[in-house]
């Protein structure tokens, strides 16, 4: 029901000039879950990750989170209030160093020791961070560069996560070590939606999952389920 729900999309349209982008998307997450979003390129699924961060404005319906209409709310005040996204492509600062990245993951935080206390809880959960704290985040690989990316969402100390494609241009086996630390978050009890088009992999760390296609949702399924649909999973996702 509406009450168990901590983030809550209803009717949710978002366009970017004149071209609709989503057309009328309902989706809710509970506190603790891990949820999927699914679908090709260009489904909607990026567009409905920055409506809720407040990256976009959405044109018709409303975003509840904790409760509160945040539709339309600067990103500054929505990661006040708890929502983190970690974009696609990751986008750290190359110049700058692991420690100044993750610094400005904080910088809603006005206490240093609280800011340094937060980065030892990264470095403690990436060690690799860790022992490469001084160096410019242009110089990590992929993968650390998307450890980085995720640990500096985690800065903020969010509710709720948003990742986009976390394992986007990553070795298989990074890719299970950024799935390993979703599971790890997860597991500290923070609500995850996680946009992913390596479905077998988002199945196994999603509970749910929301299928999109062009800017709407056309299944809403437990990962369970949906795993034994091929049916559904060839049609929507190519898997
Ligand atoms: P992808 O995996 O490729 O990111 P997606 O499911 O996240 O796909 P979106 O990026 O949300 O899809 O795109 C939804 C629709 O909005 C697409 O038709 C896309 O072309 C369009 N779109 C996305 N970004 C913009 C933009 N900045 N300007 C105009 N149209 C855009």
């Amino acid at each position: 029901t509406a009450t168990d729900a901590l983030l809550e999309l209803r009717d949710l349209h978002v366009s970017y000039g004149k071209t609709a982008a989503l057309h009328g998307v309902t989706l809710s997450v509970r506190p603790g879950e891990v949820v999927a979003l699914l679908g090709a390129n260009g489904a909607g699924k990026t567009t409905t990750l920055r409506a809720i961060s407040g990256l976009l404005k959405p044109t018709r319906g409303e975003i509840l989170f904790d409760g509160a209409s945040i539709g339309g709310v600067a990103a500054d005040r929505i990661v006040a209030r708890g929502i983190a996204q970690c974009p696609e492509e990751r986008h750290v600062w190359p110049a700058m160093t692991v420690d100044e990245n993750l610094a400005m993951g904080a910088y809603l935080c006005r206490s240093a020791a609280e800011v340094d206390r937060r980065k030892a809880a990264v470095y403690e959960r990436f060690p690799r961070l860790k022992e490469r704290h001084r160096q410019l985040a242009g110089t990590l690989s992929g993968g650390e560069q998307q450890m980085l990316a995720i640990g500096r969402a985690l800065m903020s100390e969010p509710t709720l996560l948003l990742l986009d494609e976390p394992s986007l241009g990553l070795s298989p086996r990074m890719a299970d070590e950024v799935f390993d630390v979703v599971r790890e978050i997860k597991g500290n009890g923070v609500t995850v939606v996680l946009v992913e088009q390596n479905v077998h992999n988002a199945l196994d760390v999603a509970s749910r999952a929301y299928v999109f296609e062009t800017g709407r949702v056309v299944a809403s399924r437990d990962c369970e389920s949906l795993r034994n649909d091929p049916e559904l999973l060839g049609a929507y996702l190519g898997a």
